[in-house]
């Protein structure tokens, strides 16, 4: 099995890698390293199915081998990121998607588009289904994250239909686990690194905004499952949990045993108020459902934080 793995160097393709690399698939990563971490690829660089390419998806994608599967990850993802790099994330999720269709139709391979719970923007419907078409703001501070993966699904889904190219959507809410970025401004990175520095746990607005948190090996298996199936479709991968930031500040303090204080700062613009994803479809379709308890996860992430920071 030939897997090509845009993104790879990033949180969620490094899970996925080392799943593939078990498996004795034979990987190919692209990544511009731009967000993704080089050390996230460093296990895997002995090993004889294992290829890095430094490549930049906004470019015309030259590979020899045969390819079974292309999976588009490639973007910044987090709102910091995404602020920072807002025409490069433009590009991934546009230039960068067509890009890779454009290999996998080539190379008659099936493909898998990571988008994401941004696809609905700040949601007037909870739980999200997939049929909801969203409420984003077009030109907004997360529009270029948001709108550049809205196009990304309206290119997977004229592929499909155009050329009948084996195609499916994951859409990621928000997962955590080991590998995270530290340093990029998520929420429960943000709070484990300042729980145990014991400085103050920053909750933006009052902390009333709900999330829904999926372990990463729950989202990876989630993944596996869509992309192995025949279902030319669109799946919600996320935890249905939903808890506000001040559960997820106060749950965070106290499985570190922090002294940290809370301080509440201002509420970034269009920052959605709600996310809990609807996975009754990927349940049935797919027969998966996230397994690790949140309480679990953050337990390992905190973990994994403290060992990477010291
Ligand atoms: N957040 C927070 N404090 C932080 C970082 C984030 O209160 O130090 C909030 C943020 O405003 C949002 C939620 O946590 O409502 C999740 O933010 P994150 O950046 O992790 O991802 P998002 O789900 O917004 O893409």
């Amino acid at each position: 099995m030939n897997i090509l793995i845009t993104g790879g160097a990033g949180f969620i393709g490094s899970h996925l890698i080392d799943k593939f690399i078990s498996k004795k698939y034979n990987v190919i990563v692209i990544d511009n390293l731009l967000t993704g971490t080089k050390k996230n690829l460093d296990p895997f660089l002995k090993n004889e199915n294992f290829t890095f390419l430094n490549l930049d998806v906004q470019n015309h994608i030259e590979i020899s081998q045969d390819l079974d599967y292309v999976l588009h990850l490639a973007s910044a993802a987090s709102p910091k990121a995404y602020t920072q790099h807002p025409i490069n994330t433009l590009k991934a999720g546009s230039i960068g998607t067509i890009n890779t269709l454009g290999l996998a139709k080539a190379k008659n391979a099936k493909y898998l588009l990571t988008s994401t719970s941004e696809v609905y923007g700040d949601p007037q419907i909870s739980p999200q289904p997939e049929t909801y078409w969203g409420n984003v703001n077009p030109n907004g501070v997360r529009s270029m994250y948001d709108e550049a993966k809205r196009f990304a699904e309206a290119a997977v889904a004229s592929y499909n239909r155009i050329y009948n190219l084996d195609t499916r959507i994951v859409r990621l809410f928000n997962t955590y686990g080991p590998k995270m970025k530290i340093n990029d401004g998520r929420v429960v990175t943000n709070f484990i690194s300042q729980a145990i520095s014991g400085e103050d746990i920053t909750i933006y607005g009052n902390g009333d905004q709900t999330r829904s948190f999926c372990y990463v090996e729950d989202t990876v298996s989630g993944i596996i499952k869509a992309m192995e199936s025949d279902s030319s479709e669109v799946f919600n991968i996320g935890n249905p949990n939903e808890i506000t930031i001040l559960h997820l500040a106060e749950k965070v303090i106290s499985l570190t045993n922090s002294k940290s204080q809370i301080k509440f700062v201002e509420l970034p613009e269009d920052d959605p108020m709600q996310r809990n994803p609807d996975i009754t479809k990927a349940n049935q379709k797919l027969n998966w459902y996230p397994e690790v308890l949140l309480e679990d996860g953050l337990i390992k992430t905190i973990e994994w934080v403290k060992k990477s920071i010291h």
